[in-house]
């Protein structure tokens, strides 16, 4: 069978990552990305090791990129008393097949780029995808050209142009189901060391420190070999709607970037222990960035004809479970391992529903727990939520299926 022709819209996470398989795997695979630098979306996240399992079997090694192991993690409610301490990766041995890490979304796209560019993916920055024709697998450039393809991968996030040809948009969009406010911003981690309040938290092997109140929530976490630390703030959204619903335009709707003052990101903490409030004084005020937390109900289908959705595109989920990027990266993976080096093109929609119903109910479980965790949620049952999340390998598992789907079709 010849190579498939492939394009992939949007270089964030799933993009890039489908893209590297898919080219290992023989294919000739093309990203069209409306960011010129490929790094629209700043900031950091964590790596589950699902997640970092699926990246090292695409040859990135997170850590030597400058992801932090997220070893020890302490937790505070909003007057700084201890609530709870937990560590993890305690098992060397396990985390060297995978383990859990917080990384800085810059790097981690680079790392992404810089693999699938030398798979042999062809790269084109700059391009917006203006609309598809899921008919004719064709897609309609912001100049005006029209491009076509054996398959098309919608990997263009939360705001997705490729998903409305796919389910109908007036019923399924996504929304601010936990009605919540994100803001984040970064300190180098040599003004939290110099810093009296501060330093006792950032000197020793502390890898996350938080505070939590309710739904309101502060994490703190190192990025960049240790030498940045990210911090997000998620609370109820009246307390900073005002900013966050300044107008922003669709070129930067997925950016992130609408300003919010000190004084809102003070007010939304007042009465706080005293050193959440330091490291909001010690960021530099023009340095924080608010957004409205969205995800999306499952939608009736992911695919159709040989346009598929992954990711964002398809299924964004509250930050508060801390796997969007890994769901991203798990589907990805498994489209990957469906579409081999010699699949047959006639096959490729009976596929990409293959990797639906293996998509679906992992990410439904995802989407729920993140849910529950966003009003407070999500202690009950940890324990069996981490090995279903952290114990998964999307890689065998969906050998398993293709394996199986095979055996029913001969
Ligand atoms: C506050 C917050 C915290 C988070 N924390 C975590 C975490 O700890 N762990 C985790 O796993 N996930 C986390 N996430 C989620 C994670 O960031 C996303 O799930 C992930 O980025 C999704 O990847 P993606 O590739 O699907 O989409 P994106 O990363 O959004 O990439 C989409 C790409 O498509 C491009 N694009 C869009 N439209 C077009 C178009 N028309 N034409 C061409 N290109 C286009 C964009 O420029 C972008 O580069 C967090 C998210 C938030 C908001």
């Amino acid at each position: 069978m010849a190579p498939l022709n492939i394009i992939i819209v949007g270089a964030g996470i799933a993009g890039p990552a489908a893209a590297i398989g898919l080219a290992r795997n023989g294919h000739h695979v093309t990203i069209y990305e409306r960011s010129t630098t490929g790094q629209e979306v700043g900031y950091a996240f964590r790596i589950t090791p699902n997640s970092d399992r699926c990246l090292k079997h695409l040859g990135i090694d997170t850590i030597a990129g400058g992801a932090v192991p997220a070893n020890n993690l302490r937790i505070y409610n909003s007057q700084g008393d201890l609530i709870t301490e937990a560590n993890e990766n305690t098992d060397p041995e396990m985390a060297k097949k995978a383990t859990s890490v917080f990384a800085y979304r810059p790097q981690l796209v680079k790392q992404l780029m810089d693999a699938a560019l030398s798979s042999g993916v062809e790269i084109k920055t700059g391009v917006k995808i203006t609309s598809v024709n899921v008919d004719n697998t064709s897609l309609t450039l912001d100049s005006g050209a029209t491009v076509s393809a054996d398959l098309i991968i919608g990997a263009d996030g939360l705001h997705s142009a490729i998903r409305p040809a796919i389910i109908d948009s007036t019923t399924h969009f996504p929304k601010r189901t936990a009605d919540q406010n994100a803001i984040r911003f970064m300190l180098p981690r040599a003004i939290l060391q110099n810093d009296p309040t501060m330093s006792p938290l950032v000197s020793g092997d502390l890898t996350m420190f938080s505070w939590i109140e309710g739904p309101a929530i502060i994490i703190v976490y190192p990025v960049e070999h240790g030498t940045l630390f990210n911090v997000t703030l998620c609370h109820p959204a009246h307390l900073s709607d005002q900013e966050a619903n300044k107008e922003q335009d669709s070129a930067t709707a997925t950016s992130y970037n609408n300003k919010v003052s000190f004084e809102t990101v003070r007010d939304v903490h007042n009465g706080w222990d005293p050193r959440a409030i330091r490291l909001l004084e010690l960021a530099d005020p023009d340095g924080f960035r608010i957004w409205k937390m969205m995800d999306m109900d499952e939608i009736p289908r992911c695919s159709r004809n040989r346009t598929a959705l992954v990711g964002d595109a398809c299924h964004p989920v509250l930050p508060h479970g801390f796997s969007g990027a890994s769901m991203a990266i798990e589907d990805a993976i498994t489209l990957a391992e469906f579409l081999e080096r010699d699949v047959d093109g006639e096959e490729i929609p009976a596929l990409l529903e293959l990797y639906e119903d293996v998509r679906k109910p992992r990410v439904a479980r995802v989407r729920e727990r993140a849910r529950e965790s966003a009003v407070g949620g999500g202690v009950e049952g940890r324990a069996e939520y981490m090995q279903f999340l952290a114990g998964h390998d999307a890689v065998r598992f969906a050998k398993e299926r293709l394996a199986e789907y095979k055996r029913e079709r001969a």
